[in-house]
């Protein structure tokens, strides 16, 4: 689970994102140490702001670590020097936010954030995470505040941090600076500073970090159940009905649904049955879409089913190129596509080599993917059989995603065959996972 946590300087966003990580068990990632860290580079090689081939190779050569010490606080290391403690001076306050406006530098930076987001539940802390970096986040906050208390705020932290600066800060030259910051934060073209719309804006001028930790906690315990939009009541009725009928008959078990999030993405799945469709859509916590050929639909209970799950007809004969529009316009407006790389139902059961589809639709829609793999519904329900087998044992295993980030500028050929590759990998690993006795959670 993510939070993202957004807003201006000054408005308690670390402190109050480090307590909420620290009360929900969470990690913390602060994204301003990161543009920081940058700038810190950029500064501590005399290269102007303007000189941007420059600025490009110290990006190009960017490694950023973060450590926590024997006080649980973090250090954070570029290319393996600790710049923890200079990090934080109004000059590179200021550089930071200047050099957070260049478009490369922001795509450099945002792919390491969702690397490490992807890794475990999480607090980020920054300016765009809601907006750009997570716009899944299943809880999202922006802070505000006064701008004098802002200022104060950060007077106070800067003396508690530099106290030899004593004689050359004041609050009223810190509000400059803060005003400075946030006019370029907020006008710059690539990921302004805004709120996101779906966040919850907290105005912090009046409360204490810990009054504030706590609102987000009750936000946070009330999110668990509003983590996906709600099912409409048609899609529901059909959904529980099919999931207790795979209960019963096949004691359907789900595996992995820590690995969904919100948004669009493509379901890969391994293909053996008539019953893939309908078991995969309801073992997922949210409503998800799919393609069927229009037979399908005439199969007395079957046809029903389907198209009470978001089945969309595709009709004999059509191109290749009416059914990937009709799949890229789901996933452009956020949904969730069950597909089947594979292109066809197996004849044994066994994994077969994916086709060059699902590709072309993740490069074209440049979405991530859910891989997952379904046991025991060949056995239920085999190619060619007219009838299905009533009982037996039916295991549906969701992934970790695959981000698209990982595939993000490579050249398309290039892009496609690996975007192959890394789904037949993870569906033969969940396959090995359930077969190795499904222990922990599917990788
Ligand atoms: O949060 P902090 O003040 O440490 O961030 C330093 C600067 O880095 C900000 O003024 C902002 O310009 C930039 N920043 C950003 N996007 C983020 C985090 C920080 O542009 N996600």
């Amino acid at each position: 689970m993510i939070v993202a946590i957004d807003g201006p300087s000054g408005t308690g966003k670390s402190t109050v994102a480090k307590g909420i990580a620290k009360r929900l068990g969470f990690i913390f990632f602060d994204t301003g140490a990161m543009y920081r860290s940058i700038a810190w580079k950029i500064f501590q090689e005399k290269i102007p702001v303007t000189d941007e081939d420059a600025i490009r190779k110290v990006v190009s050569q960017f490694q950023f670590d973060i450590q926590t010490d024997g006080e649980g606080e973090k250090r954070y290391f570029v290319n393996g020097e600790d710049v923890t403690g200079n990090i934080r001076t109004p000059e590179i306050s200021l550089l930071a936010s200047q050099v957070s406006s260049l478009a490369f530098v922001r795509k450099a930076l945002v792919k390491i954030q969702r690397r490490f987001g992807r890794k475990a539940d999480a607090v980020f802390e920054g300016r765009d995470m809601g907006t750009v970096v997570f716009p899944d986040a299943e809880l999202k906050i922006f802070l505000t505040a006064k701008p004098a208390v802002r200022a104060e705020r950060r007077y106070r932290e800067l003396l508690l941090k530099f106290p030899d600066l004593g004689d050359s800060l004041s609050p009223k030259q810190i509000l400059h600076e803060i005003e400075q910051r946030d006019h370029s934060d907020e006008t710059r073209a690539v990921s302004p500073l805004r709120q996101a719309k779906d966040a919850v804006l907290i105005d912090t001028s009046e409360l204490s970090a810990d009054e504030v930790i706590d609102k987000i906690a009750k936000l946070h315990a009330h999110c668990g159940s509003r983590r996906f939009e709600p099912m409409r009541f048609s899609y529901r009725c059909v959904y529980l009905s099919v999931r207790a009928f795979f209960k019963l008959f096949y004691g359907l078990r789900i595996h992995g649904l820590s690995h969904f999030r919100s948004g669009a993405a493509i379901i890969a799945a391994n293909h053996a049955s008539f019953f893939d469709p309908p078991v995969i859509s309801i073992s997922c916590p949210q409503e998800v879409h799919f393609l069927a050929r229009d037979s399908l639909f005439r199969i007395p209970i079957l046809g029903r089913i389907i198209r009470g799950l978001n089945s969309h007809p595709v009709a004999r004969g059509s191109s290749d190129a009416q059914t990937f529009r009709q799949l890229i316009q789901l996933l452009q407006k956020g949904k969730k596509v069950i597909l089947f790389p594979e292109g066809k139902r197996c004849y044994d059961g066994e994994l077969q080599p994916l086709e060059k589809g699902l590709s072309f639709l993740v490069y074209k829609a440049r979405c991530g993917i859910l891989p997952v793999y379904v046991d025991g519904t060949f056995e239920a329900w085999k190619r060619g059989a007219k009838f299905f087998r009533l009982f037996g044992k039916i295991t549906c295993v969701f992934g970790s995603p695959i981000e698209w980030e990982e595939f993000d500028g490579l050249e398309k050929r290039e892009a496609m065959k690996r975007i192959t590759a890394r789904t037949e990998e993870a569906m033969r690993s969940l396959k090995e996972w359930l077969k190795n006795g499904a222990i922990g959670d599917p990788p």
